[in-house]
C-alpha cells in the first residue's frame, strides 16, 4: 500500500537498524536526566538521516514526504523526544529551502546535513496561537537588520548553529509585514534564557531565545520583505504533517508494549489479553492507529504532489487525529498494563506525557481544527461562514 523506491527502502531498513541499536536503549535515560541527545545526533549524522528531506545538490539525499513520516514514525515507536530532534531540524531547514536566495541556500544547507543542528523559532511569550502579534523587530540599517525581541519553547534552541527567525520588519502592513532571517550562533546580540523543564520529551531541548540589538546581514533574509507570515505558514502545514507521523509512530509503541504485556500477564489463571475488556480495547487502539497512520500518508502525499489547499486542510487533519489518538492510545496502553504502567520500569508512561505535547505544539489542536474548517469553507461566498 506505501510505495517506496529501493534506496528509500534501505533507508528504512538503516534507520530500524538504528532505532534498536541506539535509540531504544536510551530512551528511557535521556528522558530521566533530560539530556539532549548528542551520541544519537551523530549517529543520525553518520547515517544521512539528520536531514533527510534536504536534496542530494546539498548534500542530503533527498526523500519524500510520505518516506520521511515513515522514519519519523519508526524513530518514535521507540522514543518521540529523538524523532522531535530530526522534526525541529526540518522546521529550521524547510523555510531556507523553500524561500531563500540560492546563496543562502549554499552557504547554510549543505552544514546541516554533516550534523549542524537547526532551529524554528516563531512563538512569543505573548505570541502563541496568534503568531501575529509577535513583538520581535526586526529594523533595516543600510546592509543589515537589527532584531530586538524574544522567542520561547524553542525546540533545539539552545543546541542550534542556525535559526530561522521571525519578525516584523513592518508591523503597520500585519501578517504582510513579517520577514523571516537565518540568524548563525554566536551573532552578537543573541543570548539564551532558561531551558524549559518539561512533563514529557525531556530528550528534546526548548529554550528562550533573546535577541538585543542582533545585527543579522540583509542576505541572510529569507525571501523577500513581508514574504515571512507565507514562508511560516508553508512550513507549519508540514511541521504538522511530521508531529502527526511522530504521533503515530508513539501510539504504535504503546500498542507494542500493551499487546506483549496482555500476553504475559497472569491473572485469574490465565493471560489478561484473554479478557475480552482487554482485547476490545487493544482493538480500538490498533485500529484508530492504523486510521490516523492512513490520514497521515494522504497528507504526505498531498504534499509530495504540492496540493496547496488539500494539503493544508489534510496536514492539520491529520495533526489533530494522530495526536488525539496517541494521547488516548497511549492512556489506555497505561490501564491495561495496570499498576506497572503507571511505573518507570516500562515505557509507557513516558509515552502518555510524550503524547500530551504533540496535543499543543506547532499549533494546538483547537486551532488544527480551525485551520481545517477554515480550508473545508473556502469556498463558500465572503461572510457566509
Ligand atoms: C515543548 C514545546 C516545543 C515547542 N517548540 C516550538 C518551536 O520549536 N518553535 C516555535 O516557534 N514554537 C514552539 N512551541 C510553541 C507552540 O507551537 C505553542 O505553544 C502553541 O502554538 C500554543 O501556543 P501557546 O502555548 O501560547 O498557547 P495559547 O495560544 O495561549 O493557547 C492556550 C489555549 O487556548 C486555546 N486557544 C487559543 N486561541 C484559540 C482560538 N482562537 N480558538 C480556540 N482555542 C484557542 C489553545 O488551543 C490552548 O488550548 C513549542 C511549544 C512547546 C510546549
Amino acid at each position: 500500500m506505501i510505495e517506496l523506491d529501493r534506496e528509500q527502502q534501505m533507508m528504512l531498513s538503516t534507520v530500524k537498524e538504528i532505532v534498536h541499536d541506539v535509540i531504544r536503549p536510551r530512551a528511557a535515560e535521556i528522558d530521566e536526566k533530560q539530556e539532549f541527545p548528542w551520541d544519537t545526533v551523530r549517529v543520525f549524522t553518520e547515517n544521512g538521516i539528520l536531514t533527510p528531506l534536504l536534496p542530494e545538490r546539498y548534500g542530503g539525499v533527498g526523500v519524500n514526504y510520505l518516506c520521511f513520516c515513515l522514519i519519523l514514525e519508526e524513530i518514535a515507536r521507540a522514543c518521540a523526544s529523538s524523532a522531535l530532534l530530526l522534526i525541529a531540524q526540518a522546521d529550521g531547514m524547510l523555510p531556507i529551502l523553500c524561500g531563500g536566495s540560492e546563496e543562502l541556500k549554499e552557504d547554510h544547507l549543505p552544514g546541516l546535513a554533516r550534523g549542524k543542528l537547526a532551529a524554528f523559532a516563531a512563538t512569543e511569550p505573548g505570541a502563541g496561537s496568534d503568531v501575529l502579534s509577535m513583538k520581535t523587530r526586526a529594523l533595516r540599517k543600510g546592509e543589515q537588520y537589527v532584531l530586538n525581541g524574544r522567542k520561547c519553547f524553542i525546540t533545539n534552541g539552545g543546541v542550534a548553529d542556525l535559526i530561522t527567525v521571525y519578525a516584523y520588519t513592518d508591523p503597520d502592513k500585519g501578517g504582510r509585514g513579517i520577514s523571516a532571517f537565518v540568524v548563525e550562533k554566536g551573532t552578537p546580540g543573541l543570548s539564551y534564557g532558561k531551558n524549559e523543564n518539561k512533563m514529557g520529551m525531556r530528550g528534546s531541548i526548548n529554550s528562550e531565545l533573546i535577541f538585543e540589538d542582533m545585527a543579522v546581514p540583509a542576505g541572510n533574509r529569507i525571501g523577500r520583505e513581508g514574504d515571512g507570515m507565507a514562508n511560516m505558514m508553508a512550513a507549519l502545514d508540514t511541521s504538522r504533517l511530521f508531529a502527526a507521523a511522530q504521533a503515530v509512530g508513539l501510539a504504535q509503541g504503546a500498542i507494542d508494549e500493551a499487546v506483549k504485556y496482555a500476553g504475559e500477564r497472569v491473572q485469574f489463571g490465565r493471560p489478561i489479553a484473554r479478557q475480552q475488556a482487554i482485547q476490545f480495547m487493544l482493538a480500538d487502539m490498533v485500529a484508530a492507529t492504523e486510521a490516523a497512520r492512513l490520514l497521515t500518508c494522504q497528507a504526505a502525499r498531498f504534499l509530495d504532489r504540492e496540493k496547496g489547499h488539500q494539503a493544508r486542510k489534510y496536514c492539520a487533519m491529520a495533526k489533530f487525529t494522530a495526536s488525539d489518538t496517541a494521547m488516548r492510545v497511549t492512556t489506555d496502553a497505561v490501564q491495561v498494563m495496570g499498576g506497572y504502567g503507571y511505573m518507570k520500569d516500562f515505557p509507557v508512561e513516558r509515552m502518555m506525557r510524550d503524547a500530551k505535547l504533540i496535543q499543543i505544539y506547532t499549533g494546538t489542536n483547537q486551532i488544527m481544527r480551525l485551520v481545517a474548517a477554515r480550508e473545508i469553507f473556502r469556498t463558500l461566498p465572503a461572510g457566509s461562514c
